[in-house]
């Protein structure tokens, strides 16, 4: 299984090197791998065989044996991601090998019914398409969503802000619409896998929350996604607190960490104190105005996320935890939740941990997603 995990993820980061043009020949893909030049060889050799790239003319001399330039083939493919949330879903247009080439955000309303959703998602991206003149069409889709996902069905399960959506094949319904193969997957998962491999040093297993109107943590382990026995994993938000005594939560149980610690949680509050919040955005706004009380409430729902994150820590040992989501755009939601860890657990675990905020934003599901889309169109190729 470690073997076979490996030799995937390896192939994929070649196929993305080559496709992003950080890499042409095998030289520099051992070089920018790590690997040795026969590791190297044998991947490319696979990867000529399975007809995913080609060997093009002898590149210019360096002295030495000229390198044979490595290309992907069908580059000029592009991908279509919708990042789906809950007022608004991001539509992203991006090379393969994740290079985003335009983004636009549109507004969504999800009671209405999925099919008419999607397929009003499909027409937008199919606009963006084309307002770009792409020399290509599109060759995947995927689509983040805001629930726990089971990616093989292509199902989103227990939606707590999408009843309607609940056991529908999305994936089916979008393939249909824009008529290329499509991934589905959960958006703290797909934030995971983009922030990932976007920070450097690259580390070997990390967790990334997300922490928005809910709070979602998406777990990598050696450069892929743990997805746990229902695609449930890294799902904290419905964690039982003290902190959260017996408040109600969106899922229909009480004291929830998402009741103390997410953005909905802190316009409950903020409400109960006769603030006319209504989002997470309005929240996040007066923090930034450095009103007294939100940014005291949001330290401490910081402090309880990073009460459980301890856990997380102590049980998982990552090697980085990346906060995203935008309550992790504030520095007091941040400070509190790095200074929990530090004191929380166990020295052996932080003392090469890193926690560090998101790298690619706003951009981060998309760049998952590109990730997903590009590794089943290359399982599809390989038969
Ligand atoms: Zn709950």
């Amino acid at each position: 299984m470690p073997h076979r995990n490996t030799g995937t993820s390896a192939a994929h980061q070649i196929l993305m090197l080559v496709g992003s043009g950080r890499a042409r020949s095998r030289r520099e893909l051992a070089e920018a791998l790590g690997l040795s030049p026969s590791t190297v060889s044998q991947h490319v050799q696979g990867l000529l065989t399975k007809g995913l790239i080609v060997e093009g003319e002898a590149g210019e001399s360096s002295g030495g044996r000229r390198p044979r330039e490595l290309r992907l083939v069908g580059r000029t493919g592009f991908l279509g991601v919708v990042d789906l949330g809950g007022a608004h879903a991001r539509l992203g247009i991006a090379r393969r090998g994740g290079e985003i080439v335009a983004t636009v955000e549109v507004p969504v309303d999800l009671r209405a019914d999925p099919s008419t959703v999607l397929a009003g998602l499909a027409d937008e991206l199919t606009a963006l398409s084309e307002s770009l003149g792409l020399d290509g069409p599109l060759a995947g889709a995927g689509i983040a969503l805001p629930g726990p996902v089971n990616v093989g069905l292509r199902t989103v399960e227990s939606p707590s802000r999408m009843p309607g959506w609940a056991g529908i094949d999305i994936g089916a319904l979008l393939e249909r619409a824009l008529g290329v193969p499509t991934v589905v997957e959960n958006d703290a998962n797909a934030m995971a896998l983009g922030e990932h491999f976007a920070h450097t040093p690259r580390a070997r297993h990390s967790v990334t929350v997300k922490a928005g109107s809910a709070i979602g943590a998406g777990v990598v382990v050696d450069g892929r996604l743990y997805r746990g026995t229902g695609g449930a994993a890294g799902d904290i938000t419905h964690t039982r607190v003290g902190a959260a005594d017996d408040t109600p939560c969106s899922c229909g149980n009480r004291g929830c960490l998402e009741t103390v610690s997410s953005g909905a949680g802190l316009v409950r509050m903020l409400r109960e104190k006769d603030y006319p919040v209504t989002s997470t955005a309005d929240v996040i706004a007066l923090v930034q105005d450095a009103d007294p009380i939100a940014t005291t409430l949001t330290r401490t729902a910081g402090r309880h996320l990073g009460e459980v994150l301890c856990t997380v820590v102590n049980f998982f040992n990552p090697a980085a935890v990346y906060l995203g989501g935008a309550l992790s755009t504030l520095e007091p939601f941040v400070s509190a939740i790095r200074s929990q860890i530090y004191e929380g657990a166990h020295p052996l675990m932080t003392r090469d941990l890193a926690i560090e905020p998101s790298f690619l934003g706003a951009d981060a599901n998309i760049v998952g997603i590109t990730r997903l889309i590009d590794e089943a169109l290359l399982r599809d190729a390989a038969g």
